[in-house]
């Protein structure tokens, strides 16, 4: 098999960006090594450029003719082969030699059919995903099973704006879009191999989890998962701002009590799953948690918003973030303060007080 061309590129303007890296993929087609005529495309850009996507997608559409098919969205980073572009205007192009009948692209404006007796089936997809689709969950599972692996790999579109997706079929204009979720299935023919790439090292050593409820961990080792927190991450909660910036650009890995976790190199084997630490709270009913049912996660209500996409908002640095944030910290407070005056009424603020030390000792 052939290697796939691939070029990537940073600067201001994502002419200069794509001419560079069309002359870095024109230059790999020329060499035998390579696939001298692919047919279907990966673009990612950066979120510098999502103003232009479409522009971009036409352009590289025209520039590279024999290529009729085009998936592909847009990060606040994106990486390349051996490269990294964080933060800065950068594009990433990689040109796969798969025969038509390996792959079909789809999209919300086409999506991929139910599987038909002798009819085309997929085994896996690539799968572009705009986090705040609603009921996303349920549209992923639906498209997992429409492949007869149930497999489904990718990632999340991200943007401080939007973040468009490409989905480009054959002579069709267009193809760019925001909202719902994009990419391109793959037939049991398409040998695939999949890696994530997190690029995940461990900081401390491994720890059980002794006491959890529900998602959230509050015993590590027999301690307070806290103290090993702000321990292990030379954290103090002194200073909330360095503590809190710290624990943000920290993930936890996690893995079930027979699988190994680190390998003899010192990474994290293929197993451990890798998750963002976040602290809202499962038994708040403010409306960032609980949404408009009011119901907080504990008593069933799924209408907040998820640590997932809060983390992500962050992440993007969307002002929706700190907004729902404070939504739940004047929650809190006013909460609090309504349940000092109610014990103070009764002549009970000894045993509140009590309780509540005991419940932030407990980690809720
Ligand atoms: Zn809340």
């Amino acid at each position: 098999m052939k290697l796939f061309p691939c070029g990537h590129a940073t600067h201001p303007q994502w002419r200069m960006a794509a001419g560079l890296s069309l002359a870095q993929l024109r230059a790999q087609m020329a060499l035998p090594a390579y696939a001298s005529a692919p047919r279907l495309g990966l673009l990612y850009i950066t979120d510098h450029y999502a103003s232009e996507a479409q522009a971009i997608l036409d352009h590289v559409r025209a520039e590279l003719p024999g290529m009729s098919d085009w998936v592909g969205t847009t990060g606040v980073g994106i990486c390349a082969h051996q490269a990294e572009y964080w933060d800065e205007p950068a594009l990433a192009i990689m040109l796969c030699d798969l025969p038509p009948e390996h792959y079909r692209v789809f999209s919300g404006l086409a999506p991929l059919p139910v599987p038909a007796a002798g009819g085309w089936q997929a085994r896996t997809a690539l799968v572009h995903v705009e986090p705040q689709t609603p009921e996303l969950a349920e549209l992923l599972a639906e498209l997992a099973e429409r492949t007869s692996d149930g497999f489904l790999f990718g990632g999340l579109a991200s943007a401080r704006g939007q973040a468009p997706q490409f989905a480009a079929q054959g002579q069709a204009p267009g193809g760019c879009f925001v909202g719902g979720l994009s990419g391109v299935a793959l037939a049991p023919e398409v040998q695939a191999m999949i890696r994530l790439t997190q690029g995940c090292q461990p900081v401390s050593a491994v720890h059980t989890i002794t006491r959890a409820d529900d998602l959230v961990a509050l015993e590590l080792d027999g301690e307070p998962a806290l103290e090993v927190l702000l321990r292990e991450l030379g954290i103090t909660l002194d200073e909330p701002q360095k503590a809190i910036a710290v624990v943000r650009q920290t993930l936890a890995g996690l893995s079930l009590p027979q699988q190994a976790v680190v390998d003899r190199t010192g990474h994290l084997q293929q197993d451990v799953r890798v998750r963002h630490i976040v602290g809202l709270d499962p038994s708040c009913t403010c409306h960032a948690c609980a949404g408009t049912s009011g119901v907080s996660w504990n008593q069933g209500g799924r209408d907040g918003f998820s640590r997932a996409y809060l983390h992500h908002l962050d992440r993007c640095g969307e002002m929706l973030g700190p907004m729902l944030t404070t939504i739940h910290n004047l929650h809190f407070y006013l909460n609090l303060m309504r349940e000092v005056r109610e014990s103070l009424d009764a002549g009970q603020f000894s045993a509140f007080r009590a309780q509540f030390k005991a419940d932030r000792a407990r980690g809720v």
